[in-house]
């Protein structure tokens, strides 16, 4: 253990393994300086549920299993991946690891994400592994549909449970402006496909750009009208990467919302365990339209969430200034190990990002952690 590492709890932490522009002694100090209780220790938190600082518990991971991505969405990636795909992704054996630990602290719901999931060739093993850890009610993955035609099956007999679409256009020259991919007719065969052939629970998200929104709405709309499908639009983040983009097209998620709502459609009702997505649902329309709004007041106050990378660092929130290197726990199977850690971070996840100030931390773009 180096001289500069901290203790947290029962968990030994090396600054070294948070690659942050705050280095480490700085974070642990500011939680220290807080009036936030120390975690108990490791005999009494063991199979305890996540619950951060602000009562908030934490049961939906988010796991992205590689950054490297084949579309080059103009909000996202938008010259492509850069450099050469890491090959230090983490492996199946050390997701497993992964999962035992965190479905021992109370995660119910596992997102596989990415960069582009699709991608990995050992996706159905990850998803099968996911869904046989005793705990976890749920998998999903975020996808941007390039290799649904071809997959689906599989993924469907490995135990996938929902799945998110990126589809930010109903409009094939729109979709290829906007992904450099030419497939949105192919992208839309594959969709009926899965509704008419799994129980596979679909979400399509798009990104909210000024240029777009409204012919995206009524096309949307359109969609759900008999589809048991949920058209979520999600308020444009900026990251250090899209800045001029985003100055140009941000919407406001009022300029959905208040269409929604002069036109019938309701808040849903939500379970206490979801999520900050809100869904809107109207009696003549099969599906929803749905609305994340990170820049709305309160955002955070639903969080439930915990973010992994696919090199095996936590991030407490997508827009932290720094992130926690976990890799050791899931290369030596240390299940336990990795409970006492997750526990640990629980006081010092952030109340909120800091978006509103133009503030993404170390989060270049989203395909870094899949949003
Ligand atoms: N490649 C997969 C996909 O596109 O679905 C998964 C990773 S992608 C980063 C996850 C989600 O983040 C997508 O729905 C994408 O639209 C969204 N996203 C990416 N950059 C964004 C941004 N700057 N603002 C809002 N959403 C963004
Ligand atoms: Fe790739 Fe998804 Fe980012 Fe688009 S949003 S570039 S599909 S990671």
């Amino acid at each position: 253990m180096n001289d500069d590492s901290t203790k947290i709890g029962n968990a030994q932490i090396d600054s070294a393994q948070i690659y942050s522009p705050t280095p480490a002694h700085t974070i642990f100090d500011s939680y220290r300086a807080s009036s936030v209780a120390a975690p108990v220790a490791s005999t009494t938190i063991d199979h305890q549920p996540l619950t951060d600082g602000f009562s908030r518990r934490l049961t939906y991971l988010r796991l992205s299993i590689t950054d490297f991505c084949n579309f080059r969405c103009e909000y996202c990636l938008p010259n492509g991946y850069q450099g050469k795909r890491p090959d230090d992704e983490l492996s199946v054996p050390e997701i497993a690891t992964l999962i035992r630990g965190f479905a021992q602290v109370g995660t119910k719901k596992v997102r596989i994400t990415g960069g582009e999931p699709s991608i990995r060739r050992d996706v159905v093993e990850i998803i099968q592994t996911i869904k046989q850890t005793p705990g976890i009610e749920t998998v999903a993955m975020t996808s941007n549909g390039y290799k649904l035609g071809k997959h689906l099956a599989k993924w469907q007999a490995a135990g996938l449970n929902q799945l998110n679409i990126s589809m930010d256009s109903f409009d094939a020259d729109t979709f290829y402006k906007m992904t450099g991919f030419n497939t949105l007719p192919q992208l839309l065969t594959d969709m009926d496909t899965l509704l008419q052939t799994t129980d596979i629970k679909l979400k399509i998200n798009s990104v909210l750009m000024a240029e777009t929104a409204f012919e995206n709405l009524m096309d949307a709309i359109d969609y759900v009208k008999d589809r048991p499908v949920t058209y979520r639009f999600i308020e444009f983040m900026q990251t250090s990467d899209n800045s001029d983009l985003f100055f140009a097209q941000h919407a406001h998620s009022d300029t959905i919302i208040d269409y929604l709502t002069e036109h019938g459609w309701q808040p849903h009702v939500r379970g206490s365990s979801d999520g900050p997505a809100v869904e809107y649902s109207h009696p003549d329309y099969v599906g929803r339209i749905g609305m994340i709004a990170p820049y709305a007041a309160h955002f955070c106050d639903t969080c439930n969430r915990l973010r992994v990378s696919s090199q095996g660092k936590v991030h407490l929130c997508l827009f932290d200034q720094g992130n926690y290197d976990i890799r050791q726990h899931l290369q030596t199977g240390d299940v336990q190990g990795l409970v006492e850690t997750l526990h640990s971070f629980m006081p010092i996840k952030p109340e909120h990002h800091h978006l509103h100030e133009s503030n993404s931390g170390i989060m270049h773009n989203l395909s870094i952690i899949g949003g």
